[in-house]
């Protein structure tokens, strides 16, 4: 991984860790291109789906958008619960419940590769707003 690299990562995660909700890539890139204006999209990308890979951010498959992750990355799947009102994402770790996925799936011989658990539906804060 070249300097620039690591630089246009760390970037990348500080922009999510700071985001409100999950962002999408186009998101992530326009939010980069206010302080580097002539940054290329695909280098925006390939930092994301790296950092996707090494567990640092989970892409949110119903939205298409990331959210990093707010734990310490090297957990399995992540249990992702989504605000439908405000956008927050919220993660959590569930080892056990990825565990009995991965036993009912593979009961037929299909072997889990990759798990994506996500929930819609309204968080605390906006269910005692009404
Ligand atoms: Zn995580
Ligand atoms: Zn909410």
């Amino acid at each position: 991984m070249t300097k620039r690299g690591e630089q246009m990562r760390a970037e990348i995660l500080a922009v999510l860790q700071n985001a409100h909700g999950a962002m999408s890539a186009y998101d992530v890139l326009h939010r980069l291109q206010m302080a580097h204006p002539k940054i290329a999209p695909p280098t925006v990308y390939n930092a994301l789906a790296s950092l996707t890979k090494a567990g640092r951010v989970h892409r949110v498959e119903s939205l298409k958008a990331y959210i990093a992750c707010r734990c310490d990355g090297t957990h399995q799947a992540a249990v992702l619960s989504i605000c439908d009102e405000c956008g927050t994402v919220e993660e959590r770790t569930a080892p056990q419940l990825v565990e009995n996925l991965s036993g009912l799936i593979g009961e037929t011989g299909f072997q889990p590769q990759r798990h994506v658990i996500e929930v819609h539906g309204i968080c605390s804060s906006c269910s005692s707003e009404t």
